[in-house]
Order: structure tokens, then sequence, then C-alpha cells
């Protein structure tokens, strides 16, 4: 007979040679634990735990962690110092992020071997993150089989977009056999910041048009119309859209066969031009925008071009966004850039006045971990601030999901 309800949930983000994760209590949301398992495979791997309750220090450990497997099992021997280990009876569930779960997963999903098989499926659209995903899920079902494991998708979000949004004007028989077509990502955070926004104005979601803007070093914007979303700026991989860190965004395609024919790149030397060596740090040979805006501030010339091209296209996407919705309650800016960032806010808004949005220079300069609204009160279109929390929205989902069974 069991005393406590397990109401622990971890949740891990498994990328190629990397381990994120948080243990975080649902009976009132707090993190128990946070951390992360970096250069699995390397000699210099580096475990990195910092247990938040009872007040514990981040404790460090430096040496080689040959796969996913020794990894996890690193994760668990932390998690145990703490009281909190993997097999403890408290943990309900783990929830896995997985980037890629194509037009079939439209929810979150208890993981089964139809599940494992379907995202195995998905590998040739995700070819980089995929893989990663399943080894971790593999790898946790290894230590805890009889435990729930959730998979929450980055592309779920998306699949409300209408087929005018989400297809490529390409021929359908060649879209279709390839499953060439939008697919959008970063869908757990626009979920969670659209719903923050309608809650900050104090409504329901469905009463709500949003505009979200998700700057870190990937980028994306979505429109969401009473919840759900109706277009998003990243497509059948993340490259497409606003500029980002180190990705172009959007691109004339021919781009490319000029790249191939007229400047003998190969497919794998475009690829990595375009999702690692463009964006601002292609443009100025930085990518984090607190570099980029000192550089700007002492008139560094090739700064202030990367960062002017980063706003052209940000207001590009807030203005069709603007169209695709036909009336907007709220932008709601987030992630790394959008929640620190005052100046990408103030540019990204400057002008359009005329659409009802204006920021407050004293509120957009003000700081806060809190959701807040950085326009003047006068303002038709609520401009916010939002800080993302896609740990808390996944293991929130996975909760929902096997809670109820607990
Ligand atoms: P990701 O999850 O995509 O790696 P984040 O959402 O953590 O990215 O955002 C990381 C980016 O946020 C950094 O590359 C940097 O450009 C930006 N950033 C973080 N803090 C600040 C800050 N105080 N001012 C401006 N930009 C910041």
């Amino acid at each position: 007979m069991s005393a406590v309800s397990p109401s622990r949930v971890l949740v891990l983000n498994s990328g190629s040679s990397s381990v994120k994760y948080q243990l975080l209590d649902m009976s009132d949301n707090a993190r128990l634990a946070v951390g992360l398992v970096e250069r699995i495979g390397e000699e210099t791997s580096r475990l990195k735990h910092t247990p938040l309750h009872g007040g514990g220090e981040t404790r460090e450990w430096n040496g080689p962690i040959a796969d996913h497997e020794a990894a996890l099992k690193a994760v668990s021997a932390e998690l145990a110092k703490d009281g909190l280990g993997l097999d403890s009876p408290e943990l309900a569930a783990i929830g896995h992020r997985v980037v890629h779960g194509g037009r079939h997963f439209t929810e979150p999903t208890v993981i089964d071997d139809a599940v494992l098989a379907e995202i195995e499926r998905l590998i040739p659209v995700a070819p980089l993150h995929n893989p990663a995903n399943l080894t971790g899920i593999r790898t946790a079902q290894a230590l805890r089989p009889d435990l729930p494991q959730v998979a929450v998708f980055d592309t779920a979000f998306h699949t409300t977009m209408p087929e005018s949004a989400a297809r490529y004007a390409i021929d359908v028989k060649t879209a279709d056999e390839h499953r060439i077509r939008r697919y959008g990502f970063h869908g757990t955070s626009h979920a969670y910041v659209s719903r923050a926004t309608a809650e900050l104005l104090g409504k329901d979601p469905s009463e709500v048009n949003v505009i979200v803007l998700h700057l870190g070093n990937g980028a994306s914007a979505s429109a969401v119309r009473g919840g759900r979303c109706v277009d998003t700026s990243m497509g059948l991989t993340p490259l497409e859209g606003l500029v980002m860190g180190t990705r172009s965004g959007d691109l004339d395609p021919a781009v490319i066969f000029h790249l191939a024919r007229v400047g003998g790149m190969s497919t794998d030397e475009i690829d990595t031009l375009l999702n690692k060596k463009s964006g601002l740090i292609g443009l100025c040979g930085d990518n984090d925008m607190r570099e980029i805006r000192r550089r700007v501030d002492e008139g560094d010339e090739q700064a202030r071009l990367a960062f002017d091209i980063y706003i052209h296209h940000l207001k590009k996407y807030i203005g069709a966004y603007y169209a695709v919705l036909g009336t907007v309650d709220a932008v709601a800016f987030t992630a790394g850039v959008g929640e620190n960032a005052a100046p990408v806010r103030q540019a990204a808004v400057a002008g359009l006045e005329q659409l009802g949005l204006a920021v407050d220079e004293e509120l957009n300069a003000a700081r806060g971990d809190r959701p807040r609204l950085i326009s003047p009160e006068s303002a038709r279109v609520a401009v916010a601030v939002v800080p993302t929390d896609e740990e808390l929205e996944i293991a929130t989902q996975t909760y929902a999901l096997v809670g109820k069974n607990n």
C-alpha cells in the first residue's frame, strides 16, 4: 500500500550529446532539481546538478560519460543524493521533449512501441533531433520500465494550422511523398506563452488573438487565434522564418542552387552554412544579443547592420501575423532575447502605432521574471513580456496525462 500519491515528474530533453533535466513536484509546480549533462561520449563530459529544495549547492562532475545510459545513471545518482532518485515511488512519470511529431501527434502521448516506431519513422524529417530523443526515451525506459513515459512534441501545438498555412506551394504529389510541409517548432513554448498571455490579460485563451515571438538562439513567431495556432514561422525544419543566432531564416531557395552550382558547395556544407554559420553569427561574428548590443552601443557598423536585419525580419512577421489574425489582442515576447533585450522589443514595434502597437520606455526597461505588460495603458494592443517555461509545460502535460491514473 502506497502512503504517498506520486506527484513528481522528471522532464528530459535529450540532445545528440547532451541531456537537460528538471524534476518537478506537480502538487505545487515546485522545481526540485535541475541539471544537465554535456559532451556525452567525449573525455570531457560534464554533469551539472542543482538541487532546489532543501537549499543544496550546485554540484559539478567532470570526466568521461560514455553514452546516454551512463548519463542518465549519473543523473539518477545525483538525484538520489538528494533523496530524489529515479527509483523513488513518488516519481509519477517521465516527460520527454520530442522535437518532431509530424502530423500524427497532435497531443502529448504515452509512449509505447507503436509511438516509438512512429517517432523513428519521422527521422528523415528530423535527422538531428529525433534519434537523440529516441535514445533518451529508450534509456529511461530501461531504467524504469514500470513507469509511464510521455512524449511531448515540439510540433503538436502547430498541428491546428490550416492547410493554407501548412502547405508549401510546390507539387502536391512530391510534397506528400516526402512529407514536405510546414510543421513548426517551439510549440510547447508557443502554447505556454499564448496561454500565459491570455491569463495576464484576465481572459480565457479562447477569447484572445496573440502573436508570440519566441526569440532565443533559435527563434520563431506564431499567430494564435483563440488558443489555436494558425501560422508559425518555422517550417519543415527550424531553418525557416526569423533571423536567428546561427540560422539564416527565410531566403530565396535558389540561393541553395547557386551555392551548389556556382559556389561548388556540397549539400552538407550548405546545410552547415545556413544552420550554423548564418543569422547573427554570419552577419557579425556574434550570436549573443548582449554582445551585439554592446558593439552597437560602441558604434560598430557590422553589429548595427546585423541588428537591423534581425529587426527588419521580426517586424515583417509581426505585420504578416497581424494580417493573418485580422485583430490582435497581444504581442508577447519570450525566450532569452525576447525576455531580456529591451532594445529588440522597442525596435520591433517602433513605427507600428497605426496598428495600435507601442511600448512604454520605462516599463520596457524594467526587469522581472513574471509576465508583464510593457505597452502604455492607452495602447489598443497589449505588448507583453512573458517568460517561457517549456519544462513546466512538459511536466504539466505529462502529469495531466498520467496523474489521473495514480
Ligand atoms: P535557446 O534555448 O534557443 O538556446 P535561450 O532562450 O536561452 O536560447 O536564449 C539564448 C539567447 O538569449 C542568447 O544567445 C542571447 O542572445 C540572449 N540573451 C540572454 N540573456 C540576454 C540579455 N540579458 N540581453 C540580451 N540577450 C540575452
